[in-house]
């Protein structure tokens, strides 16, 4: 989230948060009707995973690795290779004790996590049940048409996904997060940016499953946990940005 300058932070109080959604009107829900028409027929595993994702997208099948080893990783970077690389080495910056690596979009890492941030970062790697998805992007234009703003991330709703089409029982939750890499990096703070949006991802579908409600992306909307969501990811990673003379800040509120 970001501001134009000190005297729209200052000024400001709700809108801010709306813009680093991009002003969605944009549920997951949709997005899923949009990629259901256009994938639908090519997947066969559709009938028992009917919320279809965007790794369609990708042109790669999380199922199948599900299937393989019965879990699955649980942060995924989706774009191009450079992309995926540059995200890395900038995510490296917030977790010393820990060596990141990426492989098929899947992060994983070895090492001891020693810093409170490092045991963050490890916790929500390896945390099966709440998956999160980071849409790496070349530009700002999102899903719903609207624009990740100069903070360089964006917040994109949860949904959730059940062990089976019949059942009340929560397998997993899949959060998606946006973000400009360039601009990102543009805001750099050691990559902070990238942390801030998984853990404002991973935040959103804590809140999710405890409230057993789905957040759309629509700040609007009173399912909408994204607020809560960006205070406590917060805590460890800021995500509040202003630029003064030029210069990005992140300041915590
Ligand atoms: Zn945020």
């Amino acid at each position: 989230m970001i501001k134009n300058g000190i005297q729209d932070s200052v000024a400001f109080t709700g809108k801010e948060r709306d813009g680093e959604t991009g002003y969605g009107y944009f549920g997951a829900r949709y997005m899923d009707h949009e990629l259901m028409t256009m994938w639908l027929s090519v997947d066969p595993l559709a009938d028992k995973y009917p919320s279809l994702t965007p790794f369609h997208y990708c042109r790669w099948n999380p199922l199948s690795r599900i299937d393989s080893d019965g879990k699955m990783d649980s942060l995924y970077l989706c774009g191009s290779d450079k992309m995926k690389k540059d995200a890395l080495i900038f995510m490296q910056n917030q977790c010393g004790n820990l060596k990141l690596s990426e492989k098929d979009g899947f992060v994983s890492y070895t090492g001891e996590p020693k810093t409170e941030k490092e045991k963050y970062i490890a916790n929500l790697i390896s945390d099966k049940t709440i998956y999160v998805e980071l849409w790496l992007k070349e530009d700002n234009i999102l899903p719903n048409k609207k624009q990740i703003n100069e903070g360089g991330g964006a917040y994109g709703g949860n949904f959730f996904i059940y062990d089976n089409k019949d059942s009340k029982e929560i397998e997993y939750v899949w959060a998606t997060q946006y973000i400009n890499v360039k601009q990102a990096k543009k805001v750099n703070q050691n990559g902070l940016v990238f942390w801030h949006e998984a853990a404002e991802a991973y935040e959103s579908a804590l809140l999710s499953r405890e409230k057993k409600v789905e957040s759309p992306i629509n700040t609007d909307s009173p399912d909408c946990n994204y607020r809560e969501a960006h205070k406590n990811a917060s805590k460890l990673f800021p995500g509040d940005v202003i630029i003064e003379n030029g210069q990005y800040h992140i300041y915590s509120l």
